[in-house]
């Protein structure tokens, strides 16, 4: 099909913790030349950009600094994941959520999603508020919307850290039906001196490449932003382009 897509950047996930199944997956040097033979292959059509998604947690942050150092990547994407032992498993959720207070539901994420936006490591901070999907159908994504102070504290330290914010297209396709995090919170992102915007399919099969992108863009567009980049990290963007001039940016993820 064709998608008009422009650039994109392959992010596979890379791991911290040895009980996460991206630890020590695939060698930094397979992934890398993988990613830049397709770059070359398809080059005349498509940027190919090589990237990764590394999970953040606090007590990996040493570890997380050091690959960094260590590994060059065009592109970047900070994320908080489900560990093992989440509260938000599928087996204890509905216990965890029960009658407590949105404010301590969203906690143990939140806090360490507010660490990774304040950490400065990555180019741009993943699938924000994806509890919504592990919460859901115990809390509403409306429920999550009626309390956009929950979500300053993290937008606030994106905004000094100079992170940007990924759209992430995966909730369309999952039971919350609306971005991660979702277009007014973008919006407030924009209104507190947020900068960068990405839109991000996460996609990890190919039947959902580039799905919903064009959603994200427009809350991108509707929020008031009007670029979207891949590397924000402190310096030009090499791989800078006005949201429309053709559908780009971040279109798929694999693993
Ligand atoms: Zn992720």
């Amino acid at each position: 099909m064709e998608r008009r897509i422009g650039e994109i950047a392959i992010t596979d996930h890379v791991d911290f913790d040895p009980r996460y199944p991206a630890y020590d997956f695939v060698p930094f040097e397979r992934r890398e030349r993988v990613v830049r033979e397709a770059a070359e292959r398809w080059g005349d059509h498509l940027a190919v950009r090589f990237g990764c998604e590394l999970t953040y947690e606090r007590q990996y942050e040493r570890d997380i600094k050091d690959h960094l150092t260590r590994h060059r990547y065009d592109f970047t994407i900070g994320s908080v994941h489900m560990g093992p032992f989440s509260p938000y498993g599928t087996d204890r959720v509905a216990t965890f959520v029960a009658g407590g207070p949105l404010d301590d539901v969203v906690r143990p994420y939140f806090d360490e999603v507010e660490a990774a936006a304040r950490s400065g490591l990555f180019d741009t901070l993943g699938h924000l508020d994806f509890i919504k999907r592990y919460v859901h159908p115990h809390i509403e994504p409306s429920d999550f919307a009626a309390r956009p102070d929950l979500y300053e504290p993290i937008l606030r330290a994106l905004v000094e850290s100079g992170m940007g914010l990924e759209i992430n297209t995966s909730g369309l396709r999952q039971s919350p039906g609306q971005t991660y995090p979702a277009a007014p919170i973008v919006a407030l992102f924009r209104a507190m001196g947020g900068r960068h915007v990405n839109s991000g399919s996460d996609a990890h099969l190919a039947d959902s490449f580039a799905f919903g992108l064009e959603d994200g863009y427009r809350v991108a567009g509707g929020a008031g932003f009007s670029d979207s980049c891949f590397d924000v990290g402190g310096h030009a963007s090499p791989f800078h382009c006005q949201i429309g001039c053709a559908p780009n940016r971040r279109a798929a993820r694999s693993l």
